[in-house]
């Protein structure tokens, strides 16, 4: 296993382009890991499975999930499914299946199989404290609900999709709780992670904040 700097944090926080530019500026490899859980519910919706089937139909299905991150893109069985994954659908089915043991057992392998050999800046709800808990690095990474809504709000605008400001802030508020209430894995901040508001923090700012403690703690 290489050096891996884990930053994990609720939706909205900053987590993948800070990681994306710090795993840049270090020459990292660069794993996000909510399109890993992304790619597996794209992959659950195009075989008909549905978030009340049984683990037994669940793993029979993943017997022929091929789903790996490569170079910003994730894979699965094969073609690149990055621009599919991020739907709003996609994103809730993300967040419902990936509170089921069978499928975070599945992705536990592919996360922790992308650090073999590679120093790497991983970011998702469970990196700093199941997926990776010895990571050289550790960052919670967090902002205010309404700062996070706004965010979620133009991302949904930049992608054409009708959207208001009230559902941003309700998908906002009923991912957190469903992240945090899960029973395996739910997004904890790691006892010695550093945590990060980026609330009022240009991305500048917080990425030079990450620097400065990787350069005073090398
Ligand atoms: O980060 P992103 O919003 O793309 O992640 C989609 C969903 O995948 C999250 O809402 C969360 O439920 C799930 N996820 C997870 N563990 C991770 C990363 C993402 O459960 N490490």
């Amino acid at each position: 296993m290489g050096k891996v700097i884990a930053i994990d944090g609720p939706s909205g926080a900053g987590k993948s382009t800070i990681a994306r530019m710090l795993a840049e500026r270090l020459e990292f490899v660069y794993l996000d890991t909510g399109a890993l859980y992304r790619a597996a519910a794209l992959f659950f919706s195009m075989k008909g499975i549905r978030p009340d089937d049984s683990d037994a139909v669940l793993a029979e299905a993943l017997k022929s999930a091929g789903i790996h991150f490569d170079k910003g893109k994730v894979i699965l069985n094969g073609k690149d499914v990055s621009p599919d994954i991020r739907t709003p659908e996609v994103g809730h089915y993300s967040s419902v299946f990936s509170a089921r043991k069978i499928v975070r057992d599945f992705l536990l392998g592919v996360q922790r199989k992308a650090s073999l050999g590679n120093d790497l800046v991983v970011e998702g709800r469970d990196t700093a404290t199941v997926i990776f808990p010895d990571a050289w690095k550790k960052f919670y990474m967090d902002a205010s609900v309404a700062e996070r809504a706004k965010r979620r709000f133009r991302q949904l605008k930049e992608m054409g999709l009708d959207v208001t400001e009230e559902k941003a802030e309700r998908d906002v508020i009923e991912r957190d709780a469903r992240d945090q209430g899960r029973a395996i894995a739910p997004l904890t901040k790691a006892k010695d992670a550093i945590i990060l508001d980026t609330t009022d923090r240009s991305i500048e700012q917080i990425l030079e904040t990450i620097l400065d403690i990787i350069r005073s703690d090398p």
